[in-house]
Protein backbone atom coordinates (compact mmCIF):
# COMPACT_ATOMS: atom_id res chain seq x y z
CA UNK A 1 0.00 0.00 0.00
CA UNK A 2 1.58 3.59 -0.60
CA UNK A 3 2.70 5.62 1.73
CA UNK A 4 0.25 8.52 1.90
CA UNK A 5 1.64 12.06 1.20
CA UNK A 6 2.25 14.44 4.30
CA UNK A 7 0.59 17.67 3.78
CA UNK A 8 0.03 20.73 5.74
CA UNK A 9 -4.35 20.17 5.66
CA UNK A 10 -4.35 17.32 7.55
CA UNK A 11 -3.49 15.69 10.42
CA UNK A 12 -0.80 13.08 8.61
CA UNK A 13 -1.17 10.63 11.66
CA UNK A 14 -4.50 9.84 11.42
CA UNK A 15 -6.29 7.70 8.83
CA UNK A 16 -9.27 8.21 6.31
CA UNK A 17 -11.08 7.35 8.97
CA UNK A 18 -9.38 9.23 11.77
CA UNK A 19 -7.61 6.30 12.99
CA UNK A 20 -4.06 6.80 14.70
CA UNK A 21 -1.65 5.52 12.10
CA UNK A 22 1.28 2.96 13.79
CA UNK A 23 4.57 4.75 12.34
CA UNK A 24 7.62 2.88 11.23
CA UNK A 25 10.32 5.35 10.86
CA UNK A 26 13.28 3.89 8.79
CA UNK A 27 16.74 3.45 10.11
CA UNK A 28 19.25 6.83 9.11
CA UNK A 29 22.81 7.18 10.47
CA UNK A 30 24.79 10.25 9.89
CA UNK A 31 26.56 12.91 12.10
CA UNK A 32 23.33 13.77 14.61
CA UNK A 33 22.20 10.41 14.44
CA UNK A 34 25.80 8.92 15.61
CA UNK A 35 25.64 11.51 18.58
CA UNK A 36 22.74 11.29 19.76
CA UNK A 37 22.78 7.79 21.47
CA UNK A 38 26.20 9.16 23.31
CA UNK A 39 23.96 11.77 24.50
CA UNK A 40 21.35 9.16 25.29
CA UNK A 41 23.21 7.07 27.04
CA UNK A 42 25.29 9.76 29.50
CA UNK A 43 21.63 11.44 30.61
CA UNK A 44 20.14 7.28 30.98
CA UNK A 45 23.32 6.81 32.88
CA UNK A 46 22.67 9.76 35.09
CA UNK A 47 18.80 8.79 35.34
CA UNK A 48 19.66 5.27 36.63
CA UNK A 49 22.52 6.05 39.10
CA UNK A 50 21.02 9.13 41.24
CA UNK A 51 18.76 7.31 43.47
CA UNK A 52 22.14 4.83 44.09
CA UNK A 53 24.75 7.26 44.94
CA UNK A 54 24.52 8.40 48.40
CA UNK A 55 26.02 12.02 49.57
CA UNK A 56 26.36 12.23 53.24
CA UNK A 57 24.99 8.93 54.00
CA UNK A 58 21.69 9.53 52.35
CA UNK A 59 20.49 9.34 48.36
CA UNK A 60 21.94 12.23 45.80
CA UNK A 61 18.14 12.65 45.05
CA UNK A 62 15.62 11.60 47.52
CA UNK A 63 12.05 13.11 47.25
CA UNK A 64 11.16 11.57 50.12
CA UNK A 65 7.00 12.66 50.29
CA UNK A 66 5.95 10.67 52.89
CA UNK A 67 7.97 12.71 55.50
CA UNK A 68 7.49 15.76 53.47
CA UNK A 69 11.59 16.11 53.00
CA UNK A 70 13.58 16.26 50.25
CA UNK A 71 17.54 15.39 50.21
CA UNK A 72 19.72 16.75 47.59
CA UNK A 73 23.15 16.13 47.10
CA UNK A 74 23.43 16.13 51.32
CA UNK A 75 20.98 18.70 52.15
CA UNK A 76 18.12 18.22 53.77
CA UNK A 77 14.67 20.32 52.78
CA UNK A 78 11.32 20.48 54.44
CA UNK A 79 8.21 21.88 53.24
CA UNK A 80 9.01 25.27 54.59
CA UNK A 81 11.91 25.62 52.14
CA UNK A 82 9.37 25.32 49.28
CA UNK A 83 10.54 28.54 48.22
CA UNK A 84 13.49 27.26 47.04
CA UNK A 85 12.05 25.43 44.57
CA UNK A 86 10.45 28.94 42.70
CA UNK A 87 13.40 30.26 42.36
CA UNK A 88 15.14 26.85 40.62
CA UNK A 89 11.81 26.38 38.63
CA UNK A 90 11.83 30.03 37.27
CA UNK A 91 15.57 29.58 36.39
CA UNK A 92 15.25 26.60 34.70
CA UNK A 93 12.10 27.54 32.80
CA UNK A 94 13.66 30.33 31.98
CA UNK A 95 16.51 28.60 30.09
CA UNK A 96 14.47 26.61 28.76
CA UNK A 97 12.31 29.06 27.13
CA UNK A 98 15.76 30.61 26.07
CA UNK A 99 17.05 27.22 24.61
CA UNK A 100 13.68 27.41 22.73
CA UNK A 101 13.92 31.40 21.48
CA UNK A 102 17.77 30.39 20.36
CA UNK A 103 17.51 26.65 19.15
CA UNK A 104 13.63 25.43 18.76
CA UNK A 105 13.05 22.15 19.90
CA UNK A 106 16.23 21.21 21.23
CA UNK A 107 15.25 19.71 24.12
CA UNK A 108 12.53 17.73 22.46
CA UNK A 109 15.11 16.19 20.06
CA UNK A 110 17.75 16.08 22.45
CA UNK A 111 17.56 15.33 25.90
CA UNK A 112 13.67 15.10 26.77
CA UNK A 113 13.20 11.75 29.08
CA UNK A 114 10.12 10.68 26.29
CA UNK A 115 12.66 10.91 23.40
CA UNK A 116 15.67 9.24 25.36
CA UNK A 117 13.97 6.26 26.18
CA UNK A 118 12.03 5.76 22.83
CA UNK A 119 14.92 6.68 20.68
CA UNK A 120 17.57 5.50 22.86
CA UNK A 121 16.31 2.12 23.90
CA UNK A 122 12.59 0.90 22.83
CA UNK A 123 13.03 1.79 19.39
CA UNK A 124 15.93 -0.14 19.41
CA UNK A 125 15.09 -3.06 20.83
CA UNK A 126 12.44 -2.99 17.67
CA UNK A 127 15.30 -2.73 15.16
CA UNK A 128 17.06 -5.50 16.92
CA UNK A 129 13.80 -7.81 17.33
CA UNK A 130 11.79 -7.27 14.29
CA UNK A 131 14.29 -6.09 12.07
CA UNK A 132 14.36 -2.30 9.41
CA UNK A 133 11.38 -0.33 9.93
CA UNK A 134 10.24 -2.49 5.89
CA UNK A 135 10.28 -5.88 7.91
CA UNK A 136 8.43 -4.44 11.13
CA UNK A 137 6.03 -3.21 8.26
CA UNK A 138 5.54 -6.01 6.24
CA UNK A 139 5.65 -8.43 9.78
CA UNK A 140 2.66 -6.20 11.11
CA UNK A 141 0.42 -6.20 7.75
CA UNK A 142 1.06 -9.60 7.09
CA UNK A 143 -0.80 -12.86 8.18
CA UNK A 144 -0.26 -14.34 12.21
CA UNK A 145 2.79 -17.09 11.06
CA UNK A 146 4.83 -19.02 13.96
CA UNK A 147 7.74 -16.16 13.41
CA UNK A 148 5.05 -13.33 13.83
CA UNK A 149 4.12 -14.65 17.54
CA UNK A 150 7.64 -15.43 18.36
CA UNK A 151 9.00 -12.30 17.57
CA UNK A 152 5.74 -9.93 18.89
CA UNK A 153 5.91 -12.31 22.17
CA UNK A 154 9.82 -11.74 22.53
CA UNK A 155 9.42 -8.22 22.03
CA UNK A 156 6.29 -7.71 24.46
CA UNK A 157 7.92 -9.53 27.16
CA UNK A 158 11.12 -7.30 26.81
CA UNK A 159 9.35 -4.23 26.30
CA UNK A 160 7.51 -4.87 29.74
CA UNK A 161 10.79 -5.95 31.51
CA UNK A 162 12.06 -2.90 30.44
CA UNK A 163 8.80 -1.01 32.05
CA UNK A 164 9.22 -2.89 34.61
CA UNK A 165 12.92 -1.91 35.67
CA UNK A 166 12.11 1.97 34.72
CA UNK A 167 9.14 2.23 36.94
CA UNK A 168 11.01 0.95 39.96
CA UNK A 169 14.09 3.10 38.90
CA UNK A 170 11.15 6.07 39.35
CA UNK A 171 9.98 5.36 42.54
CA UNK A 172 13.28 4.74 43.97
CA UNK A 173 13.60 8.48 43.88
CA UNK A 174 10.33 8.68 45.90
CA UNK A 175 11.32 5.95 48.09
CA UNK A 176 14.97 5.79 48.39
CA UNK A 177 17.05 2.23 46.36
CA UNK A 178 17.71 1.08 49.66
CA UNK A 179 14.40 0.82 51.04
CA UNK A 180 12.97 0.27 47.60
CA UNK A 181 15.67 -3.21 47.98
CA UNK A 182 14.21 -3.81 51.15
CA UNK A 183 10.66 -3.41 49.77
CA UNK A 184 11.17 -5.89 46.58
CA UNK A 185 12.75 -8.55 49.33
CA UNK A 186 9.52 -8.08 51.41
CA UNK A 187 7.41 -8.35 48.89
CA UNK A 188 4.02 -6.77 47.53
CA UNK A 189 1.53 -7.97 50.49
CA UNK A 190 3.81 -6.01 53.10
CA UNK A 191 3.71 -2.75 51.10
CA UNK A 192 0.28 -3.34 48.62
CA UNK A 193 0.26 0.83 48.07
CA UNK A 194 4.24 1.02 46.70
CA UNK A 195 3.43 -2.26 44.65
CA UNK A 196 0.27 -0.90 43.22
CA UNK A 197 2.02 2.41 42.09
CA UNK A 198 5.02 0.20 40.99
CA UNK A 199 2.48 -1.94 38.33
CA UNK A 200 0.41 1.58 37.61
CA UNK A 201 3.96 2.97 36.44
CA UNK A 202 4.61 -0.07 34.68
CA UNK A 203 1.50 -0.21 32.81
CA UNK A 204 2.22 3.31 31.93
CA UNK A 205 5.37 3.28 30.91
CA UNK A 206 4.66 0.26 28.46
CA UNK A 207 2.03 1.64 27.01
CA UNK A 208 3.40 4.92 26.11
CA UNK A 209 6.26 3.19 24.61
CA UNK A 210 4.85 0.84 22.77
CA UNK A 211 1.70 2.32 21.57
CA UNK A 212 1.45 6.17 22.46
CA UNK A 213 4.93 6.91 21.72
CA UNK A 214 4.86 10.51 19.31
CA UNK A 215 1.04 10.77 20.44
CA UNK A 216 2.63 12.49 23.97
CA UNK A 217 4.92 15.15 21.92
CA UNK A 218 1.78 16.03 19.63
CA UNK A 219 -1.24 16.46 21.64
CA UNK A 220 -0.12 15.65 25.55
CA UNK A 221 3.08 17.63 26.08
CA UNK A 222 2.39 21.68 26.63
CA UNK A 223 6.11 22.69 26.40
CA UNK A 224 5.39 21.73 22.46
CA UNK A 225 2.65 23.49 22.18
CA UNK A 226 3.82 26.91 23.07
CA UNK A 227 6.91 26.86 21.09
CA UNK A 228 5.52 28.75 18.38
CA UNK A 229 5.40 31.62 21.25
CA UNK A 230 8.75 31.09 21.99
CA UNK A 231 10.12 31.02 18.77
CA UNK A 232 10.75 33.68 15.76
CA UNK A 233 12.40 33.93 12.54
CA UNK A 234 15.49 33.79 13.93
CA UNK A 235 15.43 30.94 15.60
CA UNK A 236 17.72 28.23 14.82
CA UNK A 237 15.33 25.27 13.78
CA UNK A 238 15.54 22.04 11.62
CA UNK A 239 14.19 23.37 8.20
CA UNK A 240 14.37 23.11 4.50
CA UNK A 241 15.70 25.64 2.11
CA UNK A 242 13.62 25.81 -0.51
CA UNK A 243 15.49 28.18 -2.62
CA UNK A 244 18.17 25.74 -2.85
CA UNK A 245 16.12 22.20 -3.06
CA UNK A 246 12.58 23.66 -5.62
CA UNK A 247 11.79 22.98 -7.84
CA UNK A 248 12.06 19.33 -7.16
CA UNK A 249 12.52 16.83 -9.82
CA UNK A 250 14.52 13.89 -11.11
CA UNK A 251 18.41 13.58 -10.83
CA UNK A 252 19.07 14.39 -14.08
CA UNK A 253 16.49 17.05 -15.31
CA UNK A 254 17.36 20.42 -16.09
CA UNK A 255 16.43 23.19 -14.62
CA UNK A 256 15.42 22.04 -11.16
CA UNK A 257 16.66 22.51 -7.80
CA UNK A 258 18.49 20.27 -5.73
CA UNK A 259 15.65 18.42 -4.10
CA UNK A 260 15.00 15.12 -6.03
CA UNK A 261 12.09 14.29 -4.34
CA UNK A 262 13.05 10.60 -2.95
CA UNK A 263 10.97 11.66 0.09
CA UNK A 264 13.88 10.16 2.34
CA UNK A 265 13.56 12.87 4.93
CA UNK A 266 10.01 11.83 5.37
CA UNK A 267 10.64 7.88 5.87
CA UNK A 268 12.85 8.49 8.60
CA UNK A 269 10.32 11.30 10.39
CA UNK A 270 9.45 9.96 13.54
CA UNK A 271 6.15 12.37 13.61
CA UNK A 272 6.02 11.19 9.90
CA UNK A 273 5.98 15.09 8.07
CA UNK A 274 7.27 16.42 5.69
CA UNK A 275 9.66 19.48 6.85
CA UNK A 276 9.79 20.49 2.82
CA UNK A 277 6.05 21.66 3.83
CA UNK A 278 7.60 24.01 6.24
CA UNK A 279 8.21 24.72 9.97
CA UNK A 280 5.65 22.74 11.59
CA UNK A 281 4.26 21.95 15.60
CA UNK A 282 4.63 17.93 14.43
CA UNK A 283 8.43 18.24 14.31
CA UNK A 284 10.35 17.43 17.35
CA UNK A 285 13.82 18.69 16.29
CA UNK A 286 15.46 15.15 15.73
CA UNK A 287 17.35 16.02 13.51
CA UNK A 288 16.96 12.24 11.41
CA UNK A 289 16.14 14.22 8.47
CA UNK A 290 19.08 16.70 8.15
CA UNK A 291 20.97 12.99 8.25
CA UNK A 292 18.78 11.34 5.67
CA UNK A 293 18.92 14.12 3.45
CA UNK A 294 22.54 14.85 3.83
CA UNK A 295 23.49 11.25 3.16
CA UNK A 296 21.47 11.29 -0.36
CA UNK A 297 23.37 14.72 -1.22
CA UNK A 298 26.74 12.92 -0.81
CA UNK A 299 25.77 10.25 -2.69
CA UNK A 300 24.90 13.02 -5.64
CA UNK A 301 27.83 14.52 -5.25
CA UNK A 302 26.37 17.70 -4.22
CA UNK A 303 26.49 20.50 -1.24
CA UNK A 304 25.19 19.02 2.28
CA UNK A 305 22.46 20.76 4.16
CA UNK A 306 19.67 21.11 1.71
CA UNK A 307 17.75 20.21 5.11
CA UNK A 308 20.02 22.10 8.26
CA UNK A 309 19.94 23.77 11.46
CA UNK A 310 19.20 27.44 10.29
CA UNK A 311 16.67 30.26 11.06
CA UNK A 312 13.86 30.35 8.82
CA UNK A 313 14.89 34.05 8.23
CA UNK A 314 17.99 32.67 6.81
CA UNK A 315 15.94 29.91 5.15
CA UNK A 316 14.47 32.64 3.23
CA UNK A 317 16.59 35.17 2.48
CA UNK A 318 19.92 34.59 3.44
CA UNK A 319 20.50 36.66 6.43
CA UNK A 320 21.09 35.77 10.51
CA UNK A 321 20.46 38.01 13.39
CA UNK A 322 21.44 34.97 16.42
CA UNK A 323 21.06 37.76 19.19
CA UNK A 324 17.77 39.27 19.95
CA UNK A 325 16.16 41.56 23.02
CA UNK A 326 14.13 39.01 24.23
CA UNK A 327 17.19 36.61 24.53
CA UNK A 328 18.95 39.04 26.96
CA UNK A 329 15.38 39.26 28.73
CA UNK A 330 15.37 35.05 28.91
CA UNK A 331 19.38 34.94 29.87
CA UNK A 332 18.25 37.24 32.99
CA UNK A 333 15.53 36.27 34.24
CA UNK A 334 17.25 32.72 34.31
CA UNK A 335 20.58 33.87 35.46
CA UNK A 336 18.64 36.11 38.51
CA UNK A 337 16.61 32.29 39.27
CA UNK A 338 19.46 29.97 39.37
CA UNK A 339 21.50 32.61 41.50
CA UNK A 340 19.24 32.83 44.27
CA UNK A 341 18.29 29.25 44.19
CA UNK A 342 22.33 28.49 44.40
CA UNK A 343 22.78 31.00 46.72
CA UNK A 344 20.26 29.94 48.78
CA UNK A 345 21.21 26.26 48.45
CA UNK A 346 25.01 27.31 49.58
CA UNK A 347 23.86 28.99 52.56
CA UNK A 348 21.36 26.45 53.31
CA UNK A 349 21.46 26.07 57.15
CA UNK A 350 21.96 22.63 59.04
CA UNK A 351 19.33 23.63 61.58
CA UNK A 352 16.58 26.50 61.67
CA UNK A 353 16.45 28.55 64.69
CA UNK A 354 13.82 31.48 65.80
CA UNK A 355 13.79 33.19 68.79
CA UNK A 356 10.54 34.84 69.53
CA UNK A 357 8.05 36.07 72.34
CA UNK A 358 5.66 33.19 73.90
CA UNK A 359 1.67 34.30 73.68
CA UNK A 360 0.54 36.05 76.35
CA UNK A 361 1.91 39.50 78.12
CA UNK A 362 5.17 40.78 76.66
CA UNK A 363 6.43 41.00 80.12
CA UNK A 364 5.70 40.77 83.63
CA UNK A 365 6.80 42.46 86.68
CA UNK A 366 8.11 40.29 89.48
CA UNK A 367 8.96 42.68 91.92
CA UNK A 368 12.40 44.95 90.87
CA UNK A 369 13.01 42.50 87.74
CA UNK A 370 11.31 41.96 84.75
CA UNK A 371 10.60 39.06 83.07
CA UNK A 372 10.02 37.97 79.43
CA UNK A 373 9.04 34.47 78.66
CA UNK A 374 10.51 33.30 75.29
CA UNK A 375 10.43 30.23 72.77
CA UNK A 376 12.85 29.13 70.69
CA UNK A 377 11.45 27.08 67.94
CA UNK A 378 14.34 24.42 66.53
CA UNK A 379 14.28 22.44 63.39
CA UNK A 380 16.86 19.95 62.72
CA UNK A 381 17.25 20.16 59.20
CA UNK A 382 20.39 17.29 59.21
CA UNK A 383 19.89 13.94 57.16
CA UNK A 384 20.20 12.51 60.89
CA UNK A 385 19.17 13.20 64.45
CA UNK A 386 21.37 15.56 65.98
CA UNK A 387 21.70 17.67 69.41
CA UNK A 388 21.32 21.47 69.61
CA UNK A 389 22.86 23.32 72.59
CA UNK A 390 22.04 26.80 73.50
CA UNK A 391 23.90 29.21 75.40
CA UNK A 392 22.98 32.04 77.03
CA UNK A 393 24.84 35.30 75.30
CA UNK A 394 22.91 38.24 77.92
CA UNK A 395 25.61 40.40 79.50
CA UNK A 396 24.95 41.36 83.18
CA UNK A 397 22.83 42.03 84.68
CA UNK A 398 20.64 40.65 82.23
CA UNK A 399 20.13 36.43 83.14
CA UNK A 400 18.65 33.66 80.83
CA UNK A 401 17.37 30.60 82.20
CA UNK A 402 17.42 27.74 79.64
CA UNK A 403 15.73 24.47 80.98
CA UNK A 404 17.01 22.86 78.04
CA UNK A 405 20.25 23.46 76.88
CA UNK A 406 20.96 20.27 74.84
CA UNK A 407 18.03 19.20 72.90
CA UNK A 408 18.52 16.34 71.14
CA UNK A 409 16.51 16.11 67.97
CA UNK A 410 15.22 13.70 65.33
CA UNK A 411 16.03 14.46 61.52
CA UNK A 412 13.61 17.18 59.97
CA UNK A 413 11.73 16.69 63.53
CA UNK A 414 11.20 20.56 65.65
CA UNK A 415 10.64 21.51 69.22
CA UNK A 416 9.80 25.20 71.55
CA UNK A 417 12.17 24.92 73.97
CA UNK A 418 11.13 28.19 76.77
CA UNK A 419 13.75 30.45 77.74
CA UNK A 420 12.89 33.28 80.26
CA UNK A 421 15.21 35.72 80.40
CA UNK A 422 15.34 38.97 83.59
CA UNK A 423 16.72 42.11 84.30
CA UNK A 424 16.45 44.31 87.20
CA UNK A 425 13.84 47.00 86.68
CA UNK A 426 16.15 49.65 87.32
CA UNK A 427 18.93 48.69 84.25
CA UNK A 428 15.73 48.22 81.27
CA UNK A 429 15.99 50.50 78.44
CA UNK A 430 13.76 50.09 75.54
CA UNK A 431 15.89 48.62 72.36
CA UNK A 432 17.18 46.46 74.73
CA UNK A 433 17.85 42.40 73.09
CA UNK A 434 18.30 38.94 74.29
CA UNK A 435 20.32 36.87 72.01
CA UNK A 436 21.47 33.29 72.68
CA UNK A 437 23.91 31.12 70.37
CA UNK A 438 22.44 27.56 68.93
CA UNK A 439 25.48 25.03 68.46
CA UNK A 440 24.81 21.85 66.02
CA UNK A 441 26.79 18.63 66.84
CA UNK A 442 26.05 17.32 63.59
CA UNK A 443 27.24 19.78 61.27
CA UNK A 444 29.68 21.52 63.75
CA UNK A 445 27.78 25.33 62.73
CA UNK A 446 26.23 27.76 64.70
CA UNK A 447 24.31 30.54 64.58
CA UNK A 448 23.55 33.60 66.97
CA UNK A 449 19.56 34.48 67.43
CA UNK A 450 17.90 37.12 69.30
CA UNK A 451 14.59 38.99 70.13
CA UNK A 452 14.01 42.67 71.64
CA UNK A 453 13.26 42.49 75.68
CA UNK A 454 10.13 43.68 76.25
CA UNK A 455 9.39 45.96 79.60
CA UNK A 456 7.20 49.04 80.70
CA UNK A 457 6.54 51.92 78.51
CA UNK A 458 7.67 49.54 75.28
CA UNK A 459 5.88 49.01 72.90
CA UNK A 460 4.37 45.38 72.86
CA UNK A 461 5.89 43.59 69.53
CA UNK A 462 6.13 40.28 71.01
CA UNK A 463 5.24 37.23 69.23
CA UNK A 464 7.16 38.71 65.98
CA UNK A 465 10.72 36.37 65.65
CA UNK A 466 14.22 39.61 64.95
CA UNK A 467 17.63 37.93 64.62
S1 LIG B 1 15.81 13.78 1.47
FE1 LIG B 1 16.52 15.68 0.57
S2 LIG B 1 16.48 15.25 -1.62
FE2 LIG B 1 15.24 13.66 -0.68
S3 LIG B 1 13.17 14.49 -0.71
FE3 LIG B 1 14.03 15.08 1.25
S4 LIG B 1 14.83 17.12 0.85
FE4 LIG B 1 14.53 16.18 -1.14
S1 LIG C 1 10.92 16.88 10.40
FE1 LIG C 1 13.02 16.16 10.65
S2 LIG C 1 13.70 16.94 12.62
FE2 LIG C 1 11.49 17.17 12.56
S3 LIG C 1 10.76 15.31 13.56
FE3 LIG C 1 10.79 14.87 11.36
S4 LIG C 1 12.81 13.96 11.00
FE4 LIG C 1 12.88 14.90 13.01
Amino acid sequence: MKRPEPSLDKLHMLDERGSRRYLYPAEVSGRFSNLRPLVFAILIAVYVSLPWITVGGQPAVFIDIAARRFFLFGRTFNAQDLYLAFFILTGVGFLLILAAALFGRVWCGWACPQTVFLEGIFRRIERLIEGPASHRQALARGPLTVEKILRKLLLHTVYLLLSYVLAHLLLAYFVSAAQLLRMIKEGPKAHLSTFLWGVGITVALYWNFFWFREQLCLIVCPYGRLQSVMQDRDTIVIGYDKRRGEPRGKVKQEGVGDCVDCRRCVAVCPTDIDIRNGLQMECIGCAGCIDACDEIMVKLGRKKGLIRYDSERALTTGTRKFLRPRMYLYSALGALGLTVATTLFVRHTAFESNFLHARGASYVLDGELVRNQLLVHLINKNATPSVLSLQSLAVEPMTLIIPLPEVPLDSLASIEVPVIASLPRASYRPGMRVSLQVFDRTSQTDRVIDVAFMGPNTEPTSGVPTR
